[in-house]
């Protein structure tokens, strides 16, 4: 006969509650009031036991001066009854208060992991054993790296290093004060930016509420005056928010500590609630918003930081002309631009005729941006018709170009009526003689326009002395038309 034994699944276990510790570091400069300590010591221990999954394991407390290795006996007794498997989570106010650097600290928190321990620090809201901490060690990896490198001020935190270090905006922050720690809100000034973040949600501009505050006679942060500039950086500041974006720049070379925008080629770390906030997310992002758009009606075209001026090691830029109601746009090297003296000779280039050499130069039967881009390095003018393409590949073809100013702006009506005008003109010696002091100032004021301008001219009439006698006796004739008042 068979014989059937029930066998019973076993019992489910009951989930162990976590036993938790926390660790305290009192340093005495920073913790000014001496109840301090107990005050940590009976916070953790009432956090700790008002939580019914946790289960109470201590708090381990070191008193001493903030960033030195003295006196950290408890650390040390945490780390064994940690390897003695006798704690699940640590518990911590902050990530200084836990390591004397991030070397010491990536290594502890490593451990720590590799024993099944989870490190919870309180203020930057980090979880060692969540997938932020991971990112967060990675981040903290970086630095140390930093840090080992330069082994100067060993004693102080690489991170907090990093915020000020060259980055002042990082720790100079209208609307907070920092305290060497920590960001400390200013009511006046927080008032001021609750005022900036509404006035521009208001569809003022940075331009106007920067006037605005310097009317009402509120100073900027060091007691000057507001520009436009400064708004437009503070609506962006995602301090306001209370966050703290680590890592928005890295230093990319160890030797000459060249520091560049982090777009990515490292994590960029964020902290929540680092921080009092002034601001709300919903304001904020609305803001962000306005922003964005703004930088669109900017509008970065194609061409955008592609065209290099070979003479002023310069890169072109965009500007609108207009000629009788009709808009044009152009590139043209900034020299020229912000008519600032210069030798390069080079001409505003119409985007058409941009667009119209690029297509034949790639290939295609119209124009396409993205392909532009994928093959295009840059494209350097060395002289006033020449464009020179770089290809990524390492390929140049080189492409003369012609204006078309003449056909698109000079009509035949153009013509008709510039030719009225000058019939009816009378050139008086007032006219002249305005017209000379007019010449006079201006190479008064750009010395070096003048000497470019003559260098010029001579080499053109070396290169061409037919042309220049004819020219000559041209003007001649003209002049003498004009003034005997029949004009032309
Ligand atoms: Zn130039």
């Amino acid at each position: 006969m068979r014989k059937i034994t029930t066998i019973a699944p076993p019992l489910p276990a009951l989930p162990r509650r976590k036993r938790v510790a926390a660790y305290a570091r009192i340093s005495l400069e920073n913790d000014k009031t001496k109840n301090s300590f107990s005050a940590q010591v009976s916070y953790f221990s009432k956090l700790i036991q008002g939580n019914p999954e946790w289960e109470y394991a201590g708090v381990y407390a070191d008193c001493g001066e903030s960033g030195t290795s003295k006196k950290r006996d408890d650390f040390k007794r945490l780390l064994s009854d940690c390897e003695a498997g006798k704690i699940d989570i640590i518990l911590v106010k902050s990530i200084s208060r836990f390591a004397r650097n991030t070397v010491d600290l990536l290594e502890t928190v490593r451990r720590l992991k590799e024993l099944g321990i989870d490190v919870r620090f309180e203020k930057e809201n980090i979880r060692s054993m969540s997938a932020e901490g991971e990112l967060m060690l990675t981040v903290l990896a970086s630095f140390a790296q930093e840090e080992s490198r330069s082994i100067s001020e060993n004693s102080k935190w690489a991170i907090r290093r990093g915020f000020q270090k060259g980055k002042q905006s990082s720790t100079q922050v209208y609307g907070y004060r920092w305290d060497g720690a920590n960001f400390v809100l200013q009511p006046d000034e927080a008032e001021t930016v609750r005022f900036i973040f509404s006035e521009y949600l208001a569809g003022k501009s940075p331009h106007v509420i920067a006037a605005e505050l310097n009317d009402m006679g509120i100073p900027s942060m060091y007691g000057k005056i507001f520009y436009q500039r400064t708004i437009i950086s503070m609506l962006g500041n995602e301090k306001y928010i209370g966050q703290i974006i680590m890592q928005k720049t890295f230093v990319e070379n160890h030797v000459t500590h060249e520091k560049k925008k982090n777009n990515g080629e490292l994590p960029r770390y964020t902290i929540e609630n680092a921080h009092p906030a002034i601001i709300d997310r919903e304001t904020f992002d609305k803001v962000q918003a306005r922003l964005n758009q703004r930088k669109i009606s900017v509008q970065r075209t194609a061409f955008t930081s592609m065209i290099l001026c070979e003479v002023c090691g310069l890169n072109f830029q965009r500007a609108t002309k207009y000629y009788k109601n009709k808009r044009t746009s152009v590139m043209l090297c900034a020299n020229r631009k912000h008519a600032r003296p210069c030798d390069c000779g080079t001409k505003q280039i119409p985007e058409k005729v941009l667009e119209s050499v690029t297509t034949e130069v790639l290939g295609l039967s119209e124009f396409d941006a993205d392909i532009f881009k994928a093959k295009i390095k840059q494209i350097v003018v060395p002289s006033k018709s020449q464009l020179a393409y770089h290809f990524h590949s390492g390929k140049i073809v080189t492409r003369e170009w012609k204006s078309t100013a003449a056909t698109d702006w000079w009509t035949p009506e153009c013509r008709a009526a510039q030719a009225a005008r000058m019939r009816d003109k009378v050139v008086t010696d007032e006219h002249r003689k305005a017209q000379s002091e007019g010449m006079k100032a201006h190479y008064a004021a750009n010395p070096q326009r003048r000497k470019a301008d003559s260098d010029r001219m001579k080499k053109f009439c070396a290169e061409n002395p037919d042309w220049c006698k004819a020219q000559s006796e041209r003007l001649t004739a003209h002049n003498a038309k004009l003034k005997a008042g029949k004009g032309e």
